[in-house]
């Protein structure tokens, strides 16, 4: 009998030391990745006050932690202020995140501003009140960052993120941009960082399950997500499963772009373009076959290939 108790408990301590090991490794893995597009982008600086932005979501409390861990770790001196908007939506908890931010040790401001009210009183029932919600709040957070003296606004938009809007603003609108990891707000005032840009969301998912984040619902303002939205991500979902490697290589390609081969005439001066004589052997062989697969083998069919 004691036996069998021994050897349940051997399997159950087996399985939680398996539990923590992965649960370790998510956690180094999110921090190599916030650190490579920390450096990749030049996001933090020495002496810097870095306001996160929190709002409740598994997203930015991912974010802070991260950052709290790496401010512990790095070669600068950065300081951290974690800030709230309370938009006032009916049924918000607004005990949660203080008690949460107590307990963690990190300063913070909770601004309460109610531009529920302004959303609801402007935008005619049924229509999308996100555009001027967003607004809003960009600006009350611009100010609040200035009133705190902040030099960074960091925001908790991941990879998919990113994705999600490029894939939207192709589909939708024409335009081959995305959502950028470092962003100078319009008034050139205020720089906007998102250390999360090269984390999956699965991940971030998984680490507030781990953690026990106190998330706050999302749909507290009763807009329904964005349906084309909706869409993309059940598009990105399903490639995940049937295509492995797609989406990160979709993702790998927003960091190599290559203006000679797209049609933006302000990017590239394809109307000056005029022939030189000078041969590029690193030109566009990506996709060439390997000359071995080539039926007709010969440095002519390579060197069109190369051309495409
Ligand atoms: S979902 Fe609600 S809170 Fe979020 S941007 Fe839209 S209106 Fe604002």
């Amino acid at each position: 009998m004691n036996a069998v108790i021994d050897s349940v408990d051997q399997a159950a301590g087996k399985a939680a030391d398996k539990v923590a090991y992965e649960n370790n490794k998510l956690h180094k893995r999110l921090c190599r990745l916030v650190g490579q597009a920390i450096g990749d982008f030049n996001m933090i600086e020495e002496g810097d006050k870095v306001m996160v932005c929190l709002s409740g979501g598994k997203d930015s409390y991912a974010l802070l932690d991260i950052l709290m861990t790496l401010r512990e770790r790095a070669p600068i001196h950065f300081e951290i202020v974690a800030v709230n908007l309370d938009q006032k939506q009916p049924n918000f908890p607004d005990h949660i995140l203080p008690a949460y931010l107590e307990q963690l040790g990190v300063a913070y401001h909770i601004e309460n501003q109610d531009t529920y009210s302004i959303v609801k009183r402007l935008i005619p029932e049924g229509k999308t009140t996100c555009s001027l919600c967003s607004r809003l709040r960009r600006g009350i957070l611009y100010r609040v960052a200035d009133e705190l003296g902040a030099t960074k606004i960091a925001l908790g938009h991941h990879r998919d993120d990113i994705l999600e809007t490029f894939f939207l603003n192709m589909f939708f609108g024409g335009k081959l941009k995305g959502m950028p990891a470092k962003l100078m707000s319009d008034d050139g005032k205020h720089m906007v960082i998102r250390p999360l840009a090269y984390v999956k969301e699965e991940d971030t998912e998984r680490y507030a399950a781990v953690k026990g984040f106190p998330i706050i619902p999302c749909d507290l303002c009763g807009s329904q997500e964005n349906l084309q939205r909706k869409q993309i991500k059940a598009m990105m979902r399903d490639w995940e499963k049937k295509f492995p490697g797609r989406v990160e290589s979709i993702f790998s390609s927003l960091s190599t772009v290559v203006p000679s081969h797209l049609m933006d005439r302000d990017l590239f001066g394809f109307t000056d373009l005029q022939a030189d004589g000078q041969a590029n052997p690193l030109g566009d062989i990506a996709f060439d076959e390997e000359p071995c697969a080539t039926p007709t083998t010969g440095a002519g069919v390579i060197s069109l290939q190369r051309g495409d």
